[in-house]
């Protein structure tokens, strides 16, 4: 199933997909502690209930009079205040040697991770913002995995039980402020730079995860293309390592990392511009579309 967080006549709402219609789900879903799911429950209350919501949300996709139409509601990022976002750095072995190209460094022998703060969830079709205070922030094309449950100490071989669904992402990166600290967090966290959706397919109707096609586009021109098997570290690993740290919960949101051809990688650099546009694409999650735009120079403290 397609599962989507969307804004329709000022109001936010979710619901589940067949093809170009929406079904709205406020109103029609009997939670197992009684009670109708309501207009104001977000898509982690969903998430969290899946087990007694599932069989009624696959009726109403199957059998539901359509409510809107997807072209007429603005899609928001499915989860747009998730719990917590992490992303693992250097994960595909091509993006790391373009990466590590006149530096010191090697292949990583441990999992890289750093949050992206909640101030960049952003959606999937709106402008990405170009900080006034860099002149190389960048796209990187990720698969984003979604948690189900609450879990802990999370095996490999059991983690694809604690997962979702799957999305389209991209990891925004402005270089030079993730560069010049051996922590990365400023340069992942700046406002609108980490985009996703355009919904969650759920976990059962992606398969395998781990067999999917990516690419990312900017301006026509195709920068990335891999693929899911390539991860060094997969979904699962990735679970695995989180879990011995921290307790994830339904609707974190991990960003599974990036395959070669950033523009940071090209010589000269080819990042992103005011009127670029970038697409990313991953087989069975769809595509996400921003235009880039620069940040006004009236944004001040708000009043
Ligand atoms: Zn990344």
């Amino acid at each position: 199933m397609h599962l989507c967080t969307f804004e329709h006549l000022g109001s936010t709402q979710i619901g589940v997909l067949r093809g170009k219609e929406l079904i709205t789900l406020a109103d029609k879903l009997t939670l197992p502690q009684g009670g109708l799911f309501s207009a104001h429950q977000p898509m982690i209350d969903l998430i969290t209930h899946w087990p007694a919501l599932h069989a009624q949300v696959a009726a109403l996709a199957a059998g539901a009079p359509a409510d809107l139409l997807l072209d007429g509601v603005h899609l928001l990022a499915p989860i747009p205040r998730p719990g917590k976002t992490l992303a693992i750095g250097l994960n595909y072995l091509e993006h790391v040697q373009e990466s590590i190209v006149g530096e010191s460094r090697t292949v990583p022998e441990h999992q890289i991770w750093f949050p992206k703060l909640a101030n960049a969830i952003h959606p999937p079709f709106d402008d990405i913002v170009l900080p006034r205070v860099s002149q190389m922030t960048d796209y990187e094309a990720e698969m984003v995995a979604i948690i189900g449950q609450r879990c802990r100490h999370v095996p490999a071989e059991s983690a694809h039980e604690v997962v979702f669904g799957y999305a389209v992402g991209n990891d925004v990166s402005v270089r030079d402020f993730q560069k010049r600290t051996s922590q990365w967090t400023l340069g992942k966290s700046f406002d609108t730079h980490a985009p996703f959706g355009p919904w969650i397919t759920t976990a059962d109707e992606v398969g395998d995860p781990h067999a999917l096609e990516m690419r990312c586009w900017v301006n026509g021109e195709l920068r990335q293309h891999s693929n899911t098997r390539l991860m060094m570290h997969n979904v699962w690993a990735q679970i695995a390592q989180l879990t011995q740290v921290m307790t994830l919960e339904p609707g974190d949101v991990i960003f599974t990392g990036t395959c070669s051809g950033v523009g940071a990688a090209f010589n000269p650099p080819k990042f992103l511009r005011a009127g670029d546009t970038v697409r990313v694409e991953i087989e069975a999650l769809g595509a996400i579309v921003a235009h880039c735009v620069d940040e006004s120079v009236d944004d001040g403290v708000a009043g």
